[in-house]
C-alpha cells in the first residue's frame, strides 16, 4: 500500500463519519472531508433536508466551515476527500475555491444516477477548464452500503 493509499483512507474514513452522521439525521448521506498539506480544515455533511436547503451538500458545508475559520484562500491547492462525486453546483465552488485534488469513494455512474444527464466530473472540467486530480473508488464498499441502506437513488445498482 502507498502513503497515497493510506492517507486517502484515513481521511474517507472520516468523510464516511460524516455521512453516516447525515444519514442517521435523515439528510443525504454524504460527507466531506478538506485537508491541506495533512492538516484538517473542516469536516462536513449533508444537511438539505434539515435545513430545507436543497445547496446544503457536503462539499459546500465543508468550504463554507473552512472559509468561515481560515480565510477565502484556505482552500486553495487543497484536497478534498468526498464520499460521493460532487454535482454541478460543488464542482464549481470547488473550482471557485481552488481544490486541486478530489478523492471519492463512489461515481454517481455506478449508482445508475439519470438526475444529472450527461454530468460527470470530467465533463466539467473539460468544459470549464478546471484542472484537478482525482482518486476514487477510496472505501466504495463501505459507502455503497450507505447509500444501499439509503435505499432513495434512481436505481439501485446490480448486485
Ligand atoms: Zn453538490
Amino acid at each position: 500500500m502507498t502513503s497515497n493509499e493510506t492517507e486517502d483512507t484515513r481521511w474517507m474514513r472520516i468523510a464516511l463519519d460524516e455521512a453516516m452522521e447525515a444519514f442517521e439525521r435523515g439528510d443525504w448521506p454524504t460527507g466531506a472531508v478538506l485537508v491541506r498539506d495533512g492538516e484538517l480544515l473542516a469536516r462536513g455533511q449533508n444537511r438539505q433536508n434539515t435545513r430545507s436547503d436543497p445547496t446544503a451538500h457536503a462539499e459546500t458545508d465543508a468550504l463554507q466551515i473552512a472559509f468561515a475559520v481560515h480565510g477565502a484562500d484556505v482552500a486553495r491547492g487543497a484536497t478534498l476527500y468526498c464520499t460521493m462525486e460532487p454535482c454541478p453546483m460543488c464542482a464549481g465552488a470547488l473550482k471557485l475555491a481552488g481544490v486541486r485534488t478530489l478523492v471519492l469513494a463512489l461515481r454517481h455512474a455506478t449508482l445508475r444516477r439519470t438526475d444529472l444527464g450527461h454530468y460527470d466530473l470530467e465533463a466539467f472540467c473539460a468544459m470549464t477548464g478546471y484542472e484537478v486530480e482525482l482518486r476514487q473508488n477510496v472505501l466504495e464498499a463501505d459507502y455503497l452500503a450507505l447509500r444501499l441502506r439509503w435505499g432513495r437513488d434512481p436505481v439501485a445498482p446490480a448486485r
